[in-house]
């Protein structure tokens, strides 16, 4: 006959089924007990997230195959719906007045900042945008005021050569 060691006393106990695990003692038997449980805790915990996993999995491969299919059954479930689905919302919204106001104000505030720092951003890009139009243009006019400069001193000249002739 053969002897094993109970893991939870240490102590060599003779088996009298074939699948006992720990010795006769009653706090062996409750803690053989008590880790059985858990270990079939953690199976079906380990087994339900693979099996999510895989519907996740086979559900985002159909909606990448099948996204008219799917588009035209929610547009056939709304339109056979849509009482349902108004009560619902209208449900949510009342249940969830409190909720929804609040995550409307952070939005609000989430996009005040944001639109906050584009104006800025729009601002600085169009101050540079000014600066650089009034050097060109600066520029541009020194340019011509001197060529009209020079055109004049060169009519003058001219004007006054032809009268002393
Ligand atoms: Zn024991």
């Amino acid at each position: 006959m053969i002897t094993k060691t109970c893991p939870h006393c240490g102590i060599a106990f003779k088996p009298t089924r074939r699948k006992q695990l720990s010795c006769a003692r009653k706090r062996c038997i409750a803690a053989q007990a008590a880790e059985s449980r858990d270990r079939i805790t953690k199976y079906q915990a380990a087994h339900r997230a693979a099996k999510q996993d895989t519907i996740a999995k086979s559900s985002a491969a159909y909606r990448a195959a099948n996204p008219d299919k799917i588009a035209q059954y929610q547009a056939t479930y709304r339109a056979t719906h849509r009482d349902q689905i108004a009560e619902y919302q209208a449900a949510y919204r009342a249940a969830n007045r409190d909720k929804i106001a609040k995550r409307h104000a952070a939005h609000r505030a989430a996009n005040r900042k944001k639109l906050a720092g584009r104006t800025a951003a729009y601002r600085a890009a169009l101050r540079d945008e000014i600066a650089r139009r009034t050097a060109a243009s600066n520029a541009a006019n020194a340019k011509k005021r001197a060529k009209q400069n020079a055109a004049s001193r060169v009519a003058k000249r001219l004007s006054k050569a032809r009268i002393k002739r």
